[in-house]
């Protein structure tokens, strides 16, 4: 491992101006992604700013019924959160199904968004990887693929995108709240993380000069009986294959409203809106679903050994809405 100084951050403030003493400075929370990148000399920064003590440890409630979390909240306890369980049982299920007890004990709200792809290749510095030195190939495209994208690939990076807790969050139109040197800023969900492109090195559209400070989740009373349906070579301590995470709002019979995002599936989490357009007014039942999954997938494009990846992500998406509607009934 690379040497590095070590600052620990006593405000906000403290933590973006030691921040921008360095190019090539690094926060830490949990550390349970940027560590391990260490070790492995992926990640090389010149300075670590601890943030630990920063007071972002809460989770409180919205004047407008909503939540929000604090960057520095640890997954468990998110998913442990009363109000959590109750309003957006998708979050904590999501989470429970990431990584170990001990990892999620550990790991934060704002480092769960920042974690990095666990693309073989990119962790395997005599692979070529663009993510890790662009430029360099992509070993992923003619290598072995069974874990990669389907949707919202590029001819440069075919990466997963590896978090739960953010696909239930991509469903449930949360917004990460940012502070930087020009201020405050929100940012959905949905726009946090990029797709590849031509620049899969940038995982986020975080400017280096900022810090996430807390993620707001709006209220939504249907997510209420929202599922996470997680499909995995493990029943634990496993990526995802395919994951999908699900709200519905049923009226006489019929979709009034839905909420649909995939895991496992993209470079991001992958927010399902063609199935969810194409859901809302039509019949709560297993064809509509279907078709709404074979809408959403037209467009995946599969690599050697993931072809498998399509009927896994259709099937996914049928069951997590047949589950969803059996509890969604108004
Ligand atoms: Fe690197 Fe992306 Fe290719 Fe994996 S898929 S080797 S992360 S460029």
């Amino acid at each position: 491992m690379k040497n590095f100084s070590y600052a620990r951050a006593e405000s906000q403030e403290s933590a973006l101006s030691l921040l921008s003493q360095s190019s090539n400075a690094k926060f830490l929370g949990g550390g349970t992604n940027l560590i391990d990148l260490m070790r492995e000399n992926i990640e090389q920064p010149d300075a670590i700013v601890d943030i630990t003590r920063l007071p972002l440890t809460a989770i409180e409630g919205l004047p407008n019924g909503g939540l929000r979390i604090g960057a520095l909240v640890r997954n468990s306890h998110l998913a442990a959160h009363a109000l959590v369980r109750e309003r957006y049982p998708v979050l904590a299920q999501a989470i429970l199904m990431g990584a170990s007890a001990q990892l999620r004990n550990m790991a934060t709200t704002g480092g769960n968004l920042m974690q990095r792809t666990r693309c073989y290749y990119f962790y395997d510095s005599a692979a070529h990887c663009n993510k890790r030195l662009p430029g360099s190939g992509c070993d992923a495209i003619d290598g072995f693929n069974r874990m990669h994208a389907i949707l919202g690939t590029s001819p440069h990076c075919i990466a997963t995108h590896p978090s739960d807790m953010c696909v239930a969050m991509a469903a449930l139109d949360a917004v990460v709240q940012v502070g930087g040197s020009d201020g405050p800023r929100s940012i959905p969900l949905i726009d946090f993380h990029r797709l590849p492109g031509e620049t899969p090195d940038l995982d986020t559209n975080l400017k280096p000069d900022e810090l996430i400070t807390a993620v707001d989740l709006p209220p939504l009373p249907f997510a209420r009986t929202s599922i996470y349906r997680k499909v995995r070579d493990r029943a634990s301590y496993a990526f995802a294959l395919v994951s999908a995470a699900a709200a519905l709002e049923i009226e006489d019979g019929l979709t009034k409203d839905v909420r649909l995002a995939l895991g496992g599936v993209a470079h991001k989490p992958w927010r399902a809106f063609q199935a969810e357009q194409f859901l809302v007014g039509k019949a709560a039942d297993e064809r509509t679903f279907a078709r709404a999954a074979e809408l959403e997938l037209e467009a995946a494009k599969p690599f050697r050994h993931n072809a498998f990846k399509i009927e896994l992500a259709k099937r996914t998406i049928v069951s997590v809405l047949v589950e969803t509607s059996s509890k969604g009934v108004a």
